[in-house]
């Protein structure tokens, strides 16, 4: 069973010849029951403006409007897929808005109404740094509620990593300073077409009201990257060129100078930022 009137996605894909482009990050999702299970993912939209990242041939888009969005704004690279999501327009009167042009360069705010969600299918090319922009806007809480976000599974185990384990550094730390961050589905290559050579995993991060533990978010960034750069070493040692009196600062935080970046908990990173910021 369809979940709207409009035509099954193989074959909007194929009326509009939008074969996929690898340079664009085009895995399409052609299942409208598994794109309307992503949009619940996302919350109850019925009062929420949703930005939508990549819609490509409105697979998501469609999954968000037939579970009651308030209002879709969906920023587009690829002019191919116009005339496909217009389709999706007129059959949503008044309740999408489609802006071509790369979502790096746009900012949608201005097209946007409070409170506002993200969900998106993101391009593997611009969906890591798309996620630390929203992660670090200059005031918190940010634009957004929350963000549903789909990742190379890779990615979502960086967003969502505990101190100790391998993928734990820099991502993890943005992300769970001051947001809910989990692992909501798990999708295997062939949920897309054409299939991507990993595997995929939506993640949804909810905005916490304040951050976790105070920090300044740049000096936070500043340690995080300079840290997790040489993860292996000593902290005393990764981190000697911040500042002369590092191994104090180290201290002060209750972290041991021998110790490696992957060991230190967000709390800690967070005192150590403070302690350098003071
Ligand atoms: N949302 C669709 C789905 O789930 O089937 C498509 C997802 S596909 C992984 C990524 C989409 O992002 C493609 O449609 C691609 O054209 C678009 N895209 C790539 N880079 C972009 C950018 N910088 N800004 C906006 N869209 C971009």
């Amino acid at each position: 069973m369809s979940i709207d009137t409009l035509p099954p996605l193989r074959q909007v894909i194929e009326t509009h010849a939008l074969a996929a482009k690898k340079a664009l990050g085009q895995n399409f999702l052609l299942d409208l029951n598994l794109t309307a299970k992503i949009a619940r993912l996302s919350g109850r939209n019925e009062d929420h403006d949703v930005l939508e990242i990549g819609p490509g041939p409105g697979g998501l888009t469609r999954g968000l409007l037939a579970e009651g969005a308030r209002h879709v704004l969906a920023i587009e690279k690829d002019a191919r897929c116009l005339p496909a999501l217009a389709e999706i327009e007129a059959a949503y009167p008044g309740r999408l808005t489609v802006m071509q042009g790369d979502a790096l360069d746009i900012d949608p705010l201005a097209h946007l109404t409070p409170p506002i969600r993200v969900a998106a299918n993101l391009p593997y090319n611009v969906g890591t740094e798309l996620l630390v922009r929203w992660l670090t806007p200059k005031d918190w809480p940010p634009f957004w509620d929350s963000l549903t976000l789909m990742f190379q599974r890779e990615v979502a185990q960086r967003i969502t990593a505990r101190p100790g384990s391998k993928a734990y550094g820099r991502l993890a730390i943005l992300a769970q300073w001051r947001t809910e961050a989990r692992i909501v589905l798990n999708l295997p290559p062939e949920a897309f077409s054409p299939p991507p050579k990993v595997s995929s995993a939506v993640v949804h991060l909810a905005a916490l009201p304040e951050p976790r533990f105070p920090a300044d978010a740049k000096m936070l960034q500043h340690v995080t990257a300079t840290a997790f750069n040489q993860r292996r070493k000593m902290l005393r040692s990764s981190l000697k060129g911040l500042a002369p009196d590092i191994e104090d600062h180290l201290r002060a935080a209750d972290i041991k100078p021998t110790d490696r970046a992957e060991q230190i908990d967000v709390e800690r990173f967070c005192a150590l930022a403070r302690s350098l910021s003071a």
